[in-house]
């Protein structure tokens, strides 16, 4: 079951509120139904490309095998970092203990994978349906091992969860072992890919921010530290659990938009130029060129998306800072912007800066949410992969929401690429419409 569908009690959804101008009274819709999204395993995909020495095993079933085969490819110059350690009946009817079976499995895998520097064992609906845990096993683990490899665990769950909050509890997992440190740095918090964490970097240099550390790290020995003197930004908008781990160990969130376009761009980097007392003046020189290079780029997809209507589905978590970012900046029309949580701490920025009036909707209904698409049939609507095909079908263009997690999207460099993405479907409409 690629599909991880949560056929919860359909409820009422609440009243949507009144419009204001204010973010915090933007009318918001609230749904618990039937849900359409990826589980949490999903994340795997480009956590195991970021983290070079780590590997991923999933401790699932044969379902959670052949959705990370079919979602990650073969990879055919090397050898995959991620697997699936198989629960077979026998273990679900309880006749084989299953800890004793996973270690064998780890010890086999990490003889045969000596680069292997983190292990993380990542549970799935089958291993919590018969209550494996996880964490004592990687307590028992490491104990075994004397330290030559880390062994962390999560969840990659589909039960109640969407697919990007895998690399949520993936990262939040790492944060209780970073090493404690009152240095002063900045943090960046989120699988970029490295083009874009280096661009970034870059420019916190250029601005003269001298210690800039990323979660996850590269490779495992280059965890960063984390203590009172470390500010962090969030590069994504569905790491409420890491972030709230870092706060624990007592960093310190930046709020700011997310980097997406040239507004969002420039108000991230601000926030922490703010934080590190950048002189305005040299923000401004620093920021200019990949800012101004980012509204030329952008400029070119306006013309096809200004007016243009588009209805955001809840799936991938970005689609407040996408909405914000296609409105402000490409003069799109938002129908509605649906999210499966609102985090409204770390949205406040791009919520502010949302129309009054923009019309929110907080988890999913899927049944109802779609009779709102065929009502309004917007010019575009985003996604999941299991609701395009069916949309398509009706004339609707469709984007895939998981895509914006794949592709290099955030910063000043890409937000031309980003504008593409959703002009896409459009060209394609066109022409095959005349
Ligand atoms: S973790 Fe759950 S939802 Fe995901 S593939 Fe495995 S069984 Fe399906």
């Amino acid at each position: 079951m690629s599909v991880a569908t949560a056929p919860a009690p359909s409820v009422v959804p609440s009243a949507a509120l009144s419009s204001n101008l204010s973010a915090d009274m933007l009318p918001v819709l609230r749904e618990r139904g039937q849900r359409e999204v990826f589980c949490g395993l999903t994340g795997i995909v480009w956590l195991h490309r970021k983290v070079q020495d780590a590997f991923f095993l999933v401790v699932g079933s044969r379902t959670c095998a052949h959705l990370l085969q079919s979602a990650a490819g073969v990879m055919v110059f090397a050898e995959p970092r991620f697997a699936t350690a198989i629960i077979e009946e026998r273990d679900l009817a309880g006749l084989a203990d299953a800890n004793e079976e996973l270690d064998r499995v780890v010890r086999r895998l990490l003889a045969r994978r000596p680069e292997i520097k983190l292990l993380f064992l990542v549970g799935s609906c089958p291993s919590e349906v018969i209550k494996l845990d996880l964490s004592r096993a990687a307590v028992r683990l490491n104990a075994g091992l004397g330290g030559d490899v880390r062994v962390l665990n999560y969840s990659g769950s589909g039960i109640e969860t969407t697919f990007t909050q895998g690399e949520d509890a993936c990262l939040a997992a790492l944060v209780p072992v970073m090493p404690a440190s009152d240095v002063s740095q900045l943090l960046i918090v989120g699988a970029l890919p490295d083009i874009v964490e280096d661009q970034f970097r870059r420019l916190f240099a250029e601005l003269g921010i001298a210690r800039v550390a990323s979660l996850p790290p590269r490779r495992a020995k280059d965890l960063a530290s984390v203590g009172p003197g470390t500010r962090f930004l969030l590069a994504q908008p569905f790491l409420g659990d890491t972030a709230h781990a870092l706060e624990e160990r007592g960093a310190v969130h930046l709020p700011a938009m997310f980097p997406f376009g040239a507004e969002g761009t420039t108000a991230w980097l601000h926030a922490a130029a703010e934080a590190f007392g950048i002189d305005e003046m040299h923000f401004r020189s620093v920021v200019a060129p990949g800012r101004e290079r980012a509204k030329r780029a952008i400029a070119r997809h306006a013309e096809r998306l200004a007016g243009k209507s588009i209805f955001f589905m809840p799936d991938s978590q970005l689609e407040v800072p996408l909405a914000r970012f296609l409105s402000n900046e490409l003069g799109m029309e938002l129908v509605e912007v649906g999210t499966p949580y609102l985090h409204r701490s770390h949205l406040a920025a791009d919520l502010a800066a949302l129309p009054a009036g923009t019309q929110l909707s907080e988890g999913q209904d899927v049944e109802r949410q779609l009779d709102r698409v065929r009502a309004a049939r917007p010019d575009l609507t985003v996604c999941g992969l299991g609701l395009a095909n069916p949309l398509e079908r009706e004339g609707l263009s469709t984007k895939w929401s998981i895509e914006l997690v794949f592709s290099p999207v955030h910063g000043f460099e890409q937000a031309g690429d980003l504008a593409e993405l959703f002009a896409r479907p459009l060209v394609r409409r066109d022409r095959l419409a005349v």
